[in-house]
């Protein structure tokens, strides 16, 4: 008997660390950080990390370093160089589906409250895509600068695939042996759950609450882009935020959302937002033939696509 306690204590875990969470309000959205361990701290420093990258990656915050770029104001945009080269140079493994110069189309349109759309208008989009061209980014000596002054720069697509990554190696560094890092449906998990199992990351039902598809994964990313979050409805047409950089319009494919699973979270982001751009069939050969990343699409009937790779994330 005192044997079956005994495991029976082993198997529930109870000498496992206690999970701590603790959550936060940026990039417009909900962030939640679950660390399993004692030190409160480690939670108040990845909060930390989001308020400072809310300050230099922000297009729409006056007081962010983004935003001063994007207003011809003269600066050192050192801080911005690592990430905006990076999402440069996703724009070129992509053939333009991401496009970080689409700040000057992307910022007429507003997809923050349902109820009230405001529509930036066609002639307005089409005068803003002369000024979306990549080239006028100019990466050198370790800063920045827009060569077209009406250019501005969006790193909606990648930033906070880009900050769950620094929370994440931050935990590392600290010793971190098991969390979860949740950035409005970003997911980075960090190793496994203590008792050794994997960590379950639900795929949303598109435009639904519910779980379509459940995955299970250790030291990975999860991330969705779909068209179900940020959307209005105008003049009986369907407008979502996930932009044609051709057309400056929302994309119209046959996608409702697309998931890629990596160990790279920047990546997951601007490839999950890139392989919506591209559509099913480009999507999936495109994500085929990368490394490191397997996805899930599910297109407009609720049917899903999956790259060759991607079952055996699925939970059985
Ligand atoms: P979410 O912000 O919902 O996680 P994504 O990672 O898919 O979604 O990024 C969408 C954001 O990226 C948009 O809100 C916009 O700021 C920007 N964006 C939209 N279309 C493009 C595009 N084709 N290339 C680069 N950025 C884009
Ligand atoms: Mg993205």
């Amino acid at each position: 008997m005192i044997l079956s306690v005994f495991i029976c204590l082993v198997l529930t875990g109870c000498n496992e660390p206690a999970q701590i969470v603790d959550c936060g309000f940026y990039f417009d959205t909900y962030v939640q950080i679950h660390v399993y361990g004692e030190d409160k701290q480690y939670l108040k420093e990845c909060l930390e990390i989001c308020e400072s990258c809310d300050k230099l990656y922000s297009a729409h915050d006056p007081d962010s370093l983004l935003y001063k770029l994007n207003h011809g104001e003269s600066s050192d945009y050192s801080a911005l160089y690592p990430l905006i080269k990076t999402s440069k140079d996703y724009n070129d493994l992509t053939g333009g589906a991401v496009n970080p110069a689409i700040g000057a189309v992307s910022l007429l349109w507003d997809f923050s409250d349902k109820d009230n759309p405001s529509f930036p208008g066609s002639g307005n989009i089409k005068d803003a895509l002369i000024h979306t061209d990549p080239s006028s980014i100019i990466l050198k000596d370790n800063n920045v600068s827009l060569t077209d002054p009406e250019a501005k720069i969006d790193l909606g697509f990648i930033a906070k695939g880009a900050v769950s990554e620094l929370i994440r190696d931050h935990l590392i560094e600290k010793g971190v042996k098991s969390a979860l890092i949740n950035l409005g449906g970003n997911i980075v998990v960090i190793g496994s759950k203590p008792g050794g199992e994997a960590f379950t990351v639900g795929i949303k039902y598109p435009f639904s609450g519910d779980v379509i598809v459940t995955v299970e994964v250790c030291d990975a990313a999860v991330v969705t882009s779909g068209i179900y979050e940020r959307n209005f409805v105008y003049n009986d047409h369907f407008y979502h935020h996930i932009l044609d950089p051709e057309t400056g319009f929302p994309v119209e494919n046959e996608l409702l959302s697309v998931t890629i699973v990596s160990s790279d979270p920047t990546k997951a982001d601007a490839l999950s937002t890139a392989c919506m751009v591209m559509g099913m069939e480009k999507g999936l050969e495109f994500i085929e033939n990368t490394d490191d990343a397997e996805a899930l699409f599910i297109d407009n009937h609720y049917n899903i696509y999956t790259t060759s790779g991607f079952p055996k994330y699925e939970y059985q």
